[in-house]
C-alpha cells in the first residue's frame, strides 16, 4: 500500500485489529507530512474573520461535530485522533477519551443516571467504581443494588420501575468474572435498559463488547491500552445519542485528557496486538505453572478450566489476558515473603503495562477496608494479583518458581 490517503482507504483493505491499531483515526490531523500525529500543544485556536467564526458557530449547531477546534475543554486534534482510533477498534460510533478510567465511570453514570433512579451493578469491580455507585451517588438520589456476578436471575430480580441501567465490568478486576452477553443483553432489552461495560481487563483486542449489543463500553486507557505504565486516561465509546450529551457534559465538567497524554496512547496503541498476543500467552502460561504449585491454593485466570465463568470466557475472549490472581497456600506473611523474593515484577498498583507488576492486594487497593470488609469481597490477605508485562513468560515462571522455593 503505496499511499494511504485516509484510514477508510486502509480498512476497505484490511480490517483487523492489528491493521487498525495501527493507522485508525489518523486521517485527519496528518500536518507538516509527519507520519505520527502531532501534540497539537495549544489552549486556544484562532479565527481568521468573524465571517470564520459565523461559519465555525453554524456548523457546530447544525453538526455538532465541526472540523476545527475553538476551546481546549471542547476538543484537541490529538485527543480526537485517539478518539477515532478507539471508537474504529471499538465498532463505535464515537469515542470520548476523559481523563482517567474512573473520570469515564463517574461521569457516564452522572450523565446517564438522575435524582430518583435506580441501577444494578454486578459484584467483584474496582473498588472505586463499587464506592461510587454504592456511597457517593447517594448524595444525588441515586441508588445502586449490588448482585453477585453470574446470577442472571439476581439481575431480573433486581430491576425496578426506576430502574436505568445495568453496568458490569468484563472480565472483573481481580477475579476476571466474564459476562455470557446474551442473557446480560437480553435481560436489558426485555426491562428497555441500557448497558454499560468496563471491558479494561479485556480492550478491544480481546473483547468488542458493542458487538453483543451492549449500549456503551468503557476503559480504563492507562491499562493495556496505554501500555507502558506512564500515562493515564479513559474512554467511554458507544452510539451518538448516548455519547453527544457525554460530550457536552465533559465541557462542563472538565475531566478532559491532555494532548502529550493522548499521543502516548497513541503511540501505545499502535502495538496493542503484539503485547496482548504476548501477554494473552504469558498470563495463561504463569496461571497453568501457578496452578500446577503445591504452594499455591487456588488461581483464576478465565482460560483456565477452573474459572468459574471458563465456558463463556472461551467463547467470547480472543485471550484471558494477563492478569493472574491466586491465593498463596498459607497466612499473610508467607504470602509477603513470597512477593518480597520476586526479582522480575515490581510491587505496586495498575495492570496491562510492558512491566509486570505485582499487588498484595488487602495492601493495596482494599487497604481503608476493614479486614471483615475486604472477605466480603473475596479479598483475603493472601491474594495475590500479578499483572504480567511482555517480558518472556518462561524468565517469569522461573522467577515465581524461586520466590515460591523460599517460602
Ligand atoms: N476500571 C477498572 C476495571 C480498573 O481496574 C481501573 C483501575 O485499576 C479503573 C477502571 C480506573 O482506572 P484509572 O485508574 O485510569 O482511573
Amino acid at each position: 500500500m503505496a499511499q494511504m490517503q485516509s484510514s477508510t482507504d486502509v480498512f476497505n483493505f484490511a480490517t483487523s485489529t492489528s491493521t487498525q491499531a495501527v493507522h485508525a483515526g489518523e486521517q485527519r490531523f496528518r500536518s507538516h507530512h509527519s507520519l505520527t500525529v502531532p501534540i497539537v500543544q495549544t489552549a486556544v485556536y484562532t479565527f481568521d474573520t468573524t465571517a470564520d467564526l459565523v461559519n465555525y458557530t453554524e456548523e457546530r449547531l447544525f453538526w455538532n461535530e465541526p472540523e476545527r477546534e475553538e476551546y481546549g475543554r471542547y476538543g484537541n486534534p490529538t485527543v480526537r485522533a485517539l478518539e477515532a482510533k478507539i471508537a474504529e477498534l471499538e465498532g463505535a460510533q464515537d469515542a470520548i477519551v476523559v481523563s482517567s478510567g474512573m473520570g469515564a465511570v463517574t461521569s457516564t453514570l452522572l450523565l446517564l443516571l438522575q435524582p430518583g433512579q435506580h441501577f444494578i451493578l454486578t459484584d467483584n469491580c474496582y473498588l472505586s467504581t463499587l464506592e461510587f455507585s454504592q456511597n457517593f451517588l447517594k448524595r444525588y438520589g441515586v441508588e445502586c443494588t449490588l448482585v453477585p456476578f453470574g446470577d442472571y436471575d439476581a439481575i431480573e430480580a433486581a430491576v425496578r420501575p426506576q430502574t436505568r441501567l445495568i453496568f458490569s465490568e468484563s472480565p472483573t478486576n481481580p477475579f476476571m468474572r466474564c459476562l455470557d452477553f446474551e442473557r446480560f443483553v437480553s435481560i436489558a432489552r426485555r426491562h428497555k435498559l441500557l448497558t454499560v461495560v468496563d471491558s479494561t481487563f479485556a480492550t478491544p483486542y480481546n473483547l468488542r463488547p458493542l458487538a453483543f449489543g451492549v449500549d456503551l463500553v468503557i476503559h480504563s486507557l492507562t491499562k493495556y491500552l496505554a501500555g507502558h505504565n506512564d500515562a493515564m486516561a479513559g474512554v467511554v465509546a458507544g452510539r451518538y445519542d448516548l455519547t453527544t450529551p457525554l460530550r457536552q457534559m465533559q465541557g462542563l465538567l472538565g475531566n478532559i485528557a491532555a494532548p502529550q497524554t493522548a499521543y502516548l496512547i497513541l503511540r501505545g496503541i499502535k502495538t496493542l496486538a503484539l503485547r496482548m498476543e504476548r501477554q494473552n500467552a504469558g498470563g495463561l502460561a504463569v496461571a497453568r505453572f501457578l496452578e500446577g504449585h503445591p504452594k499455591v491454593r487456588r488461581v483464576w485466570h478465565p482460560f483456565l478450566e477452573s474459572h468459574p465463568d471458563h465456558a463463556v470466557a472461551r467463547a467470547t475472549l480472543r485471550g484471558g489476558g494477563g492478569v493472574v490472581s491466586f491465593e498463596i497456600d498459607g497466612d499473610a506473611e508467607r504470602a509477603h515473603r513470597f512477593i518480597d523474593a520476586l526479582r522480575i515484577p515490581v510491587i505496586g498498583p495498575s495492570l496491562g503495562g510492558v512491566e509486570s507488576i505485582v499487588s498484595p492486594l488487602a495492601l493495596m487497593g482494599y487497604a481503608n477496608l476493614s479486614p471483615e470488609e475486604r472477605l466480603a469481597l473475596g479479598i483475603r490477605d493472601e491474594l495475590v494479583r500479578l499483572c504480567i508485562g511482555v517480558e518472556e513468560p518462561e524468565d517469569l515462571i522461573a522467577d515465581l518458581a524461586q520466590a515460591l522455593d523460599r517460602i
